[in-house]
């Protein structure tokens, strides 16, 4: 009979297998034509300014209140002739944001290091030579840009979105997760819908000490849910100076937990895991995302492992567990934007500008 300290052991291999496969998935997706494409597509939107950020996001709020535009927050925004370049067309009846463009005008020296030097170039005129030209921004101009819901065309490359999993939760794992839930120290809500969590599926509030998940969906899918919350309780208080984590990080972490719970009781979760933690390990900068997902294997199978410790549930025994074991998982492309796209949050504190696309 297999000891205690050799099952584990033989489990520990299991999970360090699994996040192997999971790294090798991660890098299958971002090395396939999908995510290349829809990089292309949004390298195509150069970064605004703080104020134009701003500007278009109070414009936007207000053409989602008066029922223009679908959805509350910007994503990809455009000027008209760029849209068109683009292949999609300014729809009828639709304003443009107003924006401050800058105005550049060219500056030229004959000796950069000394700013007193510096003359700017008339329309057309030409540097003496020697002289360095430089532009350099002299004012700001009123122009206009369109949110991608604004405009009709040729379809927008996206990277593959997270698919929500359908169907039951295996048995007694919901409970057990929810006791190791309330002996961190939290407490554990269920929400109607995710209007009340900033349009996520769960979210963990540190402060409030509570974890909430929404009930419209799946028990399979709640239950996926609450594992990645709880991973995000035991290994990302910001409190803790030993857990406070870089957002992306943290995200890939929690949802590589979910995986493996759900993975060590027959729950194929790759169809949400793979886009969710390709996603955002490509939201560290710096390094490539599958480097990002490596680097959390440890710390992600110690938390996997001290979870499943704690379960009584029926886990599949060793050298079985399923979801990564085929050779090209590619997860299921949704047309519709769900809840949980690869650009928002499981949780979220407050909605970020920043996530959005092309400002
Ligand atoms: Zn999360």
């Amino acid at each position: 009979m297999a000891t205690r300290e050799e099952s584990r052991q033989k489990r520990e291999e299991k999970l360090d297998e699994l996040h192997e496969k999971l790294t090798g998935a991660v890098e299958q997706l971002v090395t396939g034509e999908d995510w290349a494409d829809a990089l292309r597509f949004s390298a195509r939107f150069r970064s605004r300014s703080f104020n134009n950020v701003l500007l278009i996001w109070e414009q936007h709020q207000a053409a989602f209140e008066q029922g223009r535009v679908p959805e509350p927050f910007p994503t990809y925004v455009a000027g008209y002739k760029q849209w068109q370049q683009l292949g999609r067309q300014v729809e009828k009846g639709q304003p443009g944001y107003q924006i401050l463009a800058p105005v550049t005008g060219r500056f030229a020296s004959a000796n950069p290091s000394d700013p007193a030097s510096w003359y700017r170039l008339g329309r057309g005129e030409k540097p003496k030579p020697g002289e360095v030209v430089r532009p350099r921004i002299v004012g700001v101009r009123p122009a206009y840009v369109w949110d991608v819901s604004q405009t009709a065309g040729e379809p927008i490359p996206e990277p593959p979105s997270p698919t929500l999993l359908e169907g039951e939760a295996p048995n007694g794992l919901w409970d057990g997760l929810a006791q190791q839930t309330h002996a961190a120290g939290y407490e554990l809500m269920r929400v109607p819908h995710e209007g009340m969590i900033h349009g996520a599926n769960g979210l963990t509030d540190f402060q409030a000490k509570t974890v909430a998940v929404r009930e419209n969906m799946d028990p399979a899918a709640q239950v996926k849910t609450l594992a990645h919350e709880l991973a995000h309780v035991l290994m990302h208080d910001p409190d803790r100076e030993d857990t406070r984590q870089h957002r992306g990080i943290g995200e890939v972490e929690a949802e590589s937990v979910a995986l493996m719970i759900g993975a060590a009781h027959g729950m194929d979760t790759t169809g949400y895991t793979i886009p969710y933690v390709a996603g955002w390990a490509a939201n560290v900068d710096g390094k490539e995302p599958v480097e990002i997902v490596k680097a959390t294997g440890e710390r992600v199978r110690k938390t996997a492992a001290g979870i499943l410790d704690q379960l009584d549930t029926a886990q599949v025994p060793d050298g079985t567990l399923p979801g990564l074991d085929r050779d090209a998982p590619r997860p299921a492309r949704s047309k519709e934007r769900t809840a949980a796209t690869v650009a928002e949050p499981e949780h979220s504190r407050a909605p970020e500008p920043a996530t959005a696309r092309g400002l």
